[in-house]
């Protein structure tokens, strides 16, 4: 039976990479019916502090990636650790040295065999090492702590681990375990060393590069089955052009062949992308709950507050909010008159030829509507357009400015409409005041 795991080193953060590397394990035992299993290498005190290790935990757990059996904690396999050095040792595998000849104690290091090694890698193909580049090393220091690689491989060995699926930093160390596994009468496992994620210019993606951490997408209101998702592809493909999919769906043609080889670009964007396209799969009432949280969260919006309203404002911005933490931001204008004016777009609409007067006579024709909605506003503006020989963007650009403050958002006539005549014709007033005080005399015609 096929059994994979993740075997993070906890240091307080999950790395995508890391993250990754546990969703290919998860996918690959799913696919196979096997087991997916997590082991903790938390022998570094200083590092595996109980946060740390929690940390793991909570990433794993909001991902949905728990693992098929209670999981193994690498401190308390010290003295298996140690008696499979023995053996070694008795086996003529290791020998003891005075390293640096201190007198302090002597630490152990395994003897590799002498000969050539290759092993096969799923996604690399055969990697090999001539055997002058491999070199004895320490397996237990002198001061009797257990090496990296000879607990990795002996707990891998304790797990029944037949797929061993991580980062291909890790590929030297894989000639090391290779040799342990056969010295040590173990069956080897197979392996698929994964790509690195890499960020525009093609350097190992960091924190420097955005957020790269499990956590850091969590608390920006990434939604799980997003992540998971965008993860999953970065750097496998189903073999055809589906983007969007279910974790069963993965798990049921995930293989090694769709992995590539070469380093996967992380883009922000497609994930922004992906995650829109979850929300709007959420069930309405759902979505609602979690724009309105935000909304909350920024003191827009009170118990008792207008439900129909934040219901229309949330309908015309569409899919124009890809993250649930965006909502207050990107819908400020919408729910009070105090919202940041971008100053560049207010120069580039507000203050040239014609601008002022144009939205002058716009507030009158708005004021005499019978109705004021979306259709009419048009009508109106466009008609108006036409009367002055004016380009229908010399208004509206003006006008989107005036009453929101910013040149994005959602349809311009909708907009006005939801936010109503009162206050549209108070913002278009407030503009105009701003503009006659900021505007130099040879732009403003009024
Ligand atoms: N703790 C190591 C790491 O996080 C283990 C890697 C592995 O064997 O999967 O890099």
């Amino acid at each position: 039976m096929v059994r994979t795991r993740f075997a993070p080193s906890p240091t307080g953060h999950v790395h995508i990479g890391n993250i990754r590397a546990a969703i290919y394990n998860w996918l690959y035992a799913r696919r196979h019916g096997g087991r997916f299993l997590l082991r903790i290498e938390d022998t570094d005190p200083e590092r595996s502090t109980p946060e740390a290790v929690a940390t793991v935990h909570e990433a794993m757990e909001w991902l949905g990636l728990q693992p098929d059996e209670p999981p193994m904690y690498q401190s308390t396999r010290r003295q298996a650790h140690l008696e499979a050095a023995e053996r070694l040792l008795a086996a003529g595998h290791a020998y003891r040295e005075d390293k640096g000849g201190t007198g302090r104690g002597k630490c152990l290091v395994f003897r590799m065999p002498g000969t050539d090694m290759v092993f096969h890698d799923e996604i690399k193909g055969d990697l090999r090492k001539p055997a002058a580049d491999l070199r004895d090393f320490v397996i237990v220091r002198s001061d009797g702590h257990p090496v990296f690689h000879l607990a990795n491989v002996v707990d891998d060995i304790a797990m029944g681990i037949t797929h061993v699926i991580r980062g291909d930093d890790h590929i030297e160390n894989t000639y090391r375990h290779v040799a342990l596994f056969q010295a040590l009468g173990a069956d080897v496992p197979r392996y698929a060393h994964l790509p690195m994620i890499v960020n525009a210019k093609g350097k190992p993606y960091s924190k420097r590069d955005g957020a790269a951490y499990v956590g850091d997408f969590r608390d920006r209101g990434f939604l799980a089955d997003a992540l998971f998702n965008y993860l999953a592809l970065l750097g496998w493909s189903p073999g055809d052009d589906r983007e969007i999919l279910t974790r069963e769906e993965m798990a049921t043609c995930f293989s090694f062949e769709g992995v590539q080889s070469s380093p996967a670009r992380f883009d922000e964007r497609k994930l922004l992308w992906m995650n829109g396209e979850y929300m709007r799969k959420m069930p309405l009432e759902q979505r609602e709950a979690q724009h309105i949280a935000d909304l909350r969260k920024h003191g827009l919006w009170r118990d008792g507050d207008d439900l129909a309203y934040v219901r229309r404002v949330l309908e015309i911005m569409g899919d124009r909010i890809k993250l649930f933490s965006d909502t207050a931001a990107q819908t400020i204008y919408f729910f009070t008159d105090n919202y940041p004016v971008d100053e560049k777009v207010f120069q580039k609409t507000l203050l040239c030829e014609g601008a002022v007067q144009y939205l002058t006579d716009l507030a009158v024709r708005f004021d005499t509507l019978p109705e004021f909605n979306a259709a009419a506003l048009e009508t109106t503006v466009r008609a108006y357009a036409a009367e002055h020989n004016v380009k229908l963007s010399r208004l509206v650009h003006p006008l989107r400015a005036a009453v929101s403050g910013t040149d994005v958002g959602p349809g311009l006539f909708e907009m006005i409409e939801v936010l109503g005549r009162e206050r549209t014709r108070r913002r278009i007033a407030r503009a105009i005041e701003r503009a006659r005080a900021g505007a130099s005399p040879t732009t403003d015609v009024s």
